[in-house]
Formats: C-alpha cells, structure tokens, sequence
C-alpha cells in the first residue's frame, strides 16, 4: 500500500471509488483473460501475506524469503519492500500460477484479492491518513467490461479481504514512519534494519529472537499478549510492529516498554 501525499493524487492513474459507489466488476474462469493477470508483475507482498503464505506451503518464513522474493529499497525510501519473485520463464508468471488456476488461492496476498482496486494511504500531514482506493484494471482485463455491480465493501467481502486490508493498513502506518531515514549512516540493511526487516517479515526468526534470545530480560511485553505470541504469528507480527516503533523510533507503545 503506497502512502500518497495530496501533491501526488492527481498524478496517480486510476479511477478513485468513494466508500458507497457501485463499479462494475466481475472476475471469473470463462472470461478469455482468465489468469492472464497472474504473471509479469510487480507484486508487493506485506508482512501478514508473507505469514499465511509460508503456512499454506508449510515452511519457515526464512526458507519462504529465500525462495520466492526479491528485496528491493526504492531511491524515495528508507525500509526495503518486499515483491514476489516471478518465475523466469518467458511469460514470468507466478509461481503460484497452475493450469488449474491459484495454487494458494485461500491464502492469496493481499493485492491478488483486492485487485483491480489498489489502495493507497493519503497523507495530509504525517500522521493523519485516509484510505483511497483507485479502480485500476489492465487494458486486457474482461472483467471491468462485465455488468456485476459491487461496492468496495461487497468486493472486500466477496475476496474475504477485511482482515488484510486491516493488517496491510497497520503496517502501511508504520511503513509511513519510514518517510524519513532512521538509519544514520548505517543504512536500511545495517544492523538496525536487518532487525526491523525481521521482525515483520522473517517471523519465525523473530519469534526465536524474542523466545530464545536475552530480548525479555531487556524488556517487558505484555503478559497476555506474550503468551498467544509463541504459537499465533499474527500475534507476533503485532509485537513486531510495536517494537519497531519503539525500537526504531523511540514511539511509546502500549504493549512493549523497557525493563
Ligand atoms: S484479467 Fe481481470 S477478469 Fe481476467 S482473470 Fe484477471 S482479474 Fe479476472
Ligand atoms: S498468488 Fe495466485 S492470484 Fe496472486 S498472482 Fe499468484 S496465482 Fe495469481
């Protein structure tokens, strides 16, 4: 999810759908187009998508990493995104992408259901945002041409996309911290920045860092939140989002405080 500032809006391609207008929309396997979209594309993977996709492959988060993204810091940015990796055929599909369609449809990231709608985080000032959202289908999509009327909460809905629309706006909010480089001189990939990267995106890493490190001797969580974070990695992922705050940025939370 991009954060916008009000200078950028109008530059921005795509139609903008208020929170009630109806659009036109409908995705299914006998359009010619069907998963036509599923290949050559940039596409963003957030911290709750990497999450459910390593569980649906049923590896670690590091092996997931490994295997299926690439890194990447854009020149405007000062925390490295994450896409996933395209295969490196001709046509650069996914490598989820079957005959059959999406091999990981129940746990598709975030973008996959929200597509052709992508939101954006409109700033006004640093920590007011708004979410908008852009109707944005390719030229070869036949879905847009289909007659279905849908509101962007039926979409969400119909792609039950709430709670990643609600995880990737939670870490859009801390992504946007990043508008400035906490760094010093020692860049998004020294030491501080491979921390924070792990904690978001490695999260069985992370989860050995707050378990079997000297991490709790140095500071306190909150005990029941502590407790479901050993076994439920959306827990964790919370904790890895306030203590990138409070590490990173010295922004008191609620649920980490120094011992
Ligand atoms: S191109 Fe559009 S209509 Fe076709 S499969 Fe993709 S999202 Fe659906
Ligand atoms: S994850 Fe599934 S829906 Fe998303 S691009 Fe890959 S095959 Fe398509």
């Amino acid at each position: 999810m991009k954060s916008i500032t009000p200078d950028q809006i109008i530059k921005i391609p795509g139609k903008r759908i208020k929170e009630n207008e109806k659009f036109h929309f409908h995705c299914h396997a006998e359009l010619a187009c069907f998963n036509k979209c599923c290949r050559n594309l940039n596409l963003f993977l957030y911290p709750y998508d990497v999450i459910k996709l390593k569980n649906h492959l049923n590896i670690s988060s590091d092996v997931f990493l490994d295997k299926y993204v690439d890194i990447l810091l854009r020149p405007d940015n000062f925390f490295p995104d994450v896409l996933l990796k395209m295969t490196e055929t001709d046509e650069k599909t996914c490598p989820f992408l079957t005959e059959k369609g999406c091999s990981v449809y129940i746990n598709r990231p975030d973008t996959c259901r929200t597509f052709p709608i992508e939101k954006g985080m409109l700033f006004n000032d640093n920590t007011n945002h708004t979410i908008i959202s852009l109707f944005r289908p390719p030229d070869f999509c036949l879905g847009q041409h289909e007659q279905k009327s849908l509101t962007l909460s039926k979409w969400a809905e119909d792609q039950q996309a709430f709670t990643y629309n609600k995880m990737t706006e939670k870490w859009g909010k801390i992504k946007s911290l990043f508008y400035k480089d906490p760094w010093n001189s020692e860049g998004a990939y020294g030491p501080k920045g491979k921390m924070a990267f792990m904690a978001v995106y490695n999260i069985d890493k992370f989860r050995n860092f707050i378990f079997k490190s000297t991490f709790l001797k140095r500071y306190k969580v909150k005990a029941s939140i502590l407790k479901k974070a050993g076994k439920d990695d959306t827990v964790l992922l919370a904790i890895g989002f306030s203590w990138i705050k409070f590490f990173i940025f010295n922004i008191k939370t609620k649920s980490i405080t120094l011992r």
